[in-house]
Parts: structure tokens; C-alpha cells; sequence
């Protein structure tokens, strides 16, 4: 039979982060020298395959610390927690593993310095995020006030309008959030901030692979949960760089094959928490209906890693070292 043809064309980077990887490596690890259970409280990362695979490995989720027995194992997820929740977790004897990736733990320590030195912040992100909770969640309740989108700037209500200073999610759509910054500092001109905004490394570059690409297919689709936050926002930018056509799809499994209808060329990326394999598994079931030719799109080389905590790998730390861009 002869297969319609269809050319995938492969965002890179795409899927796995720095930031993720040592998540799921904490859980792992922890497993190893602990034993089963490892209680983790909410989603390690935002991917259900993630957190299956770690379900199968002894991984028990829990919404909150009463459901973990005294003296077991738990760890915090990807997205960072209230500082009050460490502080419940020795009240009750348990054993803590903190998998905050160190970019989000970034933004908690300028949240505080900013506090320190009297200033009330503004955090740009979006409500009912574990993300954002965990960074509300570093100073005491009115330190600091979210702000959703560029139409909430003439609504916000501050103490002091020349004592401000803004932090941003790490996992916004960099033109959203320079848009939001702008509006800021049209209303309040002397706000501090980061050089540019919190957005991480991994965001940015997922974010620019797909902008290098929408242009140049007629579909394009995102591997990732609907709760994640980076791959939601690449179908945004996908859309909004010319490829009206985007989807997330969970994996293969959950795609309608009737959606690729009069598509020649496919865009094909993966969340920052979505491992490579559902890309591959995407790919596959692809060749089983189409005569498929890959394209490989790369903007940036990433080369993170970053370091386990001493506790679970004192023997093996890996130096973190900068991705380098591709021109
Ligand atoms: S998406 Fe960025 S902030 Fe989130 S875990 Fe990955 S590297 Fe860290």
C-alpha cells in the first residue's frame, strides 16, 4: 500500500529540562536508599506518564503532608512550595527532599532580597499554579501580589508606588510577559526587576524552536499534560507565529488521526516535562500511516545539569554548566 508522504519536523530543543531531570532523579534516587514507599506531594513535574512510571517505581502522590505517615520519606515537587510547607514537615517528623528546580528556587531568593530591602513585589503568573503558590508562599500574605496579564496593571492596588519590584513565573510566554513588563513600567517607572524576566532557559528555547518552525508547516503539535505550563504555552506561540493549527496531545494514544487531514508538514515538539519517548512513540505510530521523512530543527544546544542534593549523591555531583545558542 502506498502511505500518503508526511515530512515531521522536529523542534529542537524540545522535552526534558535540567530542572525536570533532577526531579525525577531525587524521586529515583530517594527510592534507592529509602525503599518504597517515597511519598512525593503533588505531581513531581506536570506529566502523567512521569508520574505513572514513578507510581510503578513505589512513588506514592499525596495532595498535602497529612496523608505521609511520620518518618517517611516525601519530596517536594519541580515547582517549589510555600516555605510553611518544610516547616510542617520537620513539625512532623518526616524526612524531606526539596526537587524545587534551582531556577524557581532563583526567583524565591530575589522575592526575599527585594522584601528585605522594603519593597513590596509583584509577581507575574498565573493564579492556582504550584509555581506560583510556592513563591506567594516565601513572604508573608499582602508581600506580594499576583499580576495575570497587561490589563491587570491599572487595577493593581500598591502600597508604595515607588517601592515596587516584580518577579515573573518561570514558565510565562516570553512576549506575554514582555508586554506585561511594559506595561508596568509605563505605570510604575521606578519598579525593579531582573535584567530581563524569570522566564528559564528551557521555556525560552522550547518557545523559540517552535517560532523557528510555525511558519514552515501546516500543523503543529505539542506532546505534554494539559496542566503544564510551558507546553501550553507553546501551542500560544505556535498560534500566534502562524500555525493555527496547534494542538497538545497527551501522547499518541490520545491523538484523532482525522486532525492530520491535508498535512504535508508537521511540527512536532514536547513540553519541558514530557520525556523523548513520547515523541518517539508519536513518530511511530505516524510511520504505521504515513511514509515519513524527519526534519530536525534545532535553534540552541542545552548542556544543564544541575546538581542532585548531597544528601542523595554526595559521591557524584555534577558540575551546572551554560547552554551554548546556536547563531
Ligand atoms: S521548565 Fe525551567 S524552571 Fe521549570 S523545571 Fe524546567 S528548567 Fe526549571
Amino acid at each position: 500500500m502506498i502511505l500518503p508522504k508526511l515530512t515531521i519536523v522536529l523542534a529542537g530543543p524540545r522535552g526534558f529540562c535540567a530542572g525536570v531531570d533532577r526531579a525525577i532523579q531525587i524521586v529515583e534516587r530517594a527510592l534507592e536508599i529509602s525503599g518504597r514507599p517515597v511519598y512525593v506531594r503533588h505531581e513531581i513535574v506536570h506529566n502523567r506518564f512521569v508520574v505513572e512510571q514513578l507510581e510503578a517505581k513505589g512513588a506514592l502522590f499525596v495532595d498535602e503532608l497529612d496523608q505521609v505517615p511520620e518518618g517517611a520519606t516525601v519530596v517536594f515537587s519541580a515547582h517549589g512550595v510555600p516555605k510553611a510547607v518544610p516547616a510542617d514537615a520537620l513539625r512532623r517528623g518526616l524526612n524531606s527532599l526539596d526537587a524545587t528546580c534551582p531556577l524557581v528556587s532563583k526567583v524565591h531568593r530575589e522575592a526575599e532580597r527585594h522584601f528585605e530591602e522594603g519593597r513590596q513585589i509583584i509577581l507575574i503568573g498565573h493564579g492556582g499554579h504550584p509555581e506560583v503558590d510556592g513563591t506567594m508562599g516565601q513572604l508573608p500574605p499582602g508581600a506580594v501580589v499576583l499580576l495575570e496579564d497587561a490589563e491587570g496593571v491599572d487595577a493593581l492596588v500598591v502600597e508604595d508606588e515607588n517601592n515596587l519590584a516584580y518577579c515573573t513565573q518561570t514558565t510565562l510566554s516570553v512576549d506575554e510577559t514582555e508586554s506585561v513588563i511594559a506595561a508596568l513600567k509605563a505605570r510604575f517607572p521606578t519598579i525593579s526587576g531582573p535584567r530581563k524576566e524569570d522566564i528559564c532557559y528551557a521555556t525560552t528555547n522550547r518557545q523559540a524552536a517552535v517560532k523557528a518552525i510555525a511558519g514552515d508547516v501546516d500543523a503543529l503539535m505539542v506532546i505534554g499534560s494539559a496542566n503544564s505550563s510551558n507546553s501550553s504555552r507553546l501551542v500560544e506561540v505556535a498560534r500566534a507565529y502562524g500555525c493555527a493549527r496547534s494542538i497538545l496531545v497527551s501522547r499518541a494514544a490520545d491523538i484523532d488521526w482525522r486532525w492530520f487531514e491535508g498535512v504535508s508538514r508537521l511540527g512536532l515538539t514536547a513540553g519541558a516535562s514530557a520525556p523523548e519517548i513520547l515523541v518517539e512513540e508519536v513518530v511511530a505510530e505516524a510511520r504505521r500511516r504515513f511514509d515519513v521523512t524527519i526534519e530536525e530543527r534545532t535553534v540552541a544546544r542545552e548542556s544543564v545539569i544541575f546538581k542532585l542534593p548531597a544528601a542523595l549523591n554526595p559521591g557524584k555531583q555534577r558540575a551546572e554548566s551554560a547552554e551554548t545558542a546556536l547563531g
